[in-house]
């Protein structure tokens, strides 16, 4: 049984908020401010450069990436931490790329994220690949025997549609290629199964559902069975076989290592590491209970109380993620409006209000606030007023 009332306290939330936001930055375990502060004091200051050894610096990148592991069905010595995810959709897609000489064709659909494509447009002139981008509901039919590289992000960050992983997979390797899924919206946030779904790439960020903090570290997975095939493309000396040895020629790492590029961002993998304890005893099945729980409620509850507003997630849990977005023709005013009462979601151009709900922190009562909340200024009209109209720079 995953307590989630004790997760719940593990978090720092600021009174009078309701979070759902975490799909986008995940907030602070309480803790991780002091293990932040202990490396600083203990490792860094204590052990100066012994600390690669004796705190165990080298190693973290695998030890913590073993502990996403559990979290997306991989196994140990898998997952390695390291760079940001546009850098780690790059070294998988670039390796998948690789694995499939002869062909060119990238594959993805247009509800990916931005910079995922952005990654696969400058990989493609680089390399002469072509990039294919169809509609999400088009992909299955898109896949044809040409095709290189099956590359998608599992769960849309716009509308939380979430792909089938194993069927997809299934019929790219059907075709001949091979897969690269972008977990930066699944991880943590539902019950995701790799190796059941015989995936041979994985890259995702740790600062949304799994709350390592701005600017936390990514992970990058590659299945076993191309782990010493994949040839990285960014080759840093921290994916080298011998990294002390100086040597001037590259020799990659054996297995997963060879996907490390440079020296691993130590302070900010505390702070991950910190918030990973929380995940400690959480069941993944019970964690994707409570988010479909929890979705439904809310949808549920903007049906009967917001009819208005139209439902643009799937209404069928099985195809969602663990965010609901809204469709609004006012949404950034009304979202600003409910910023100002205390419900944080946020805004997508050009009409949707997004709502995450991180099964971790979030609860009952903040579907029941999220949904009065809107409806009371949807009924008063009360987002029509000119200070939620003004539009500051959006980042
Ligand atoms: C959040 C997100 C990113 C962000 O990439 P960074 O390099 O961490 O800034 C990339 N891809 C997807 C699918 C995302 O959801």
């Amino acid at each position: 049984m995953t307590d989630f009332a004790a997760t719940r306290r593990a978090f720092h939330l600021p009174d009078g908020i309701t979070y759902l936001d975490g799909n986008s930055l995940g907030p602070m375990p309480r803790h991780a401010a002091d293990r932040v502060a202990a490396m600083m004091r203990d490792e860094w200051a204590g052990m100066l450069i012994t600390g690669w050894n004796r705190a165990g610096w080298y190693d973290q990148p695998r030890r913590v990436g073993d502990r996403i592991a559990r979290l997306i069905g991989a196994g140990e010595g898998q997952v390695v931490m390291g760079d940001t995810l546009s850098i780690k959709v790059f070294q998988a897609l670039s390796a998948a790329l690789a694995l499939r000489p002869g062909r060119r064709v990238i594959l993805s659909d247009s509800g990916n994220f931005p910079s995922d494509l952005y990654v696969a447009q400058g990989l493609a002139r680089m390399t002469g690949a072509e990039l294919r981008v169809v509609a999400p509901e088009d992909v299955a039919a898109a896949i044809t025997p040409d095709l290189a590289v099956l590359m998608l992000t599992e769960v849309d960050y716009r509308t939380g549609r979430r792909h089938d992983m194993a069927g997809l997979t299934a019929a790219a390797q059907g075709a001949g290629a091979l897969t690269v899924w972008d977990l930066a919206h699944s991880a943590g946030a539902v019950d995701v199964d790799l190796l059941g779904a015989g995936a041979d790439f994985a890259v995702g960020c740790t600062y949304k559902y799994l709350n390592g903090g701005p600017g936390a570290p990514a992970f990058i997975w590659v299945n076993p069975r191309h782990a010493d095939a994949a040839q990285p493309v960014l080759q840093g000396w921290m994916g080298h076989a011998a990294p002390f040895a100086f040597d001037p020629a590259y020799a990659p790492a054996p297995g997963i290592e060879r996907m490390r590029v440079g020296t691993p961002p130590v302070i900010a993998l505390a702070a991950l590491e910190a918030a990973l304890d929380v995940w400690e005893g959480v069941d993944m099945a019970a964690l994707r209970a409570r988010s479909v729980a929890l979705t439904q409620a809310f949808i549920a509850g903007v049906r009967s109380a917001c009819p208005e507003v139209v439902l643009a997630s799937p209404g069928d849990p099985a195809l969602r993620g663990s965010q609901v977005s809204l469709r609004h023709p006012q949404a950034y005013a009304v979202m600003q409006a409910l910023i100002d009462r205390g419900v944080i979601g946020d805004f997508r151009a050009p009409d949707l209000l997004r709502f995450g709900f991180a099964p971790l922190f979030n609860g009952p009562d903040d579907v029941d606030r999220a949904v009065a909340t809107l409806a009371a200024i949807l009924r008063e009209g009360s987002w029509d007023q000119p200070r939620f109209h003004q539009r500051a720079a959006v980042t």
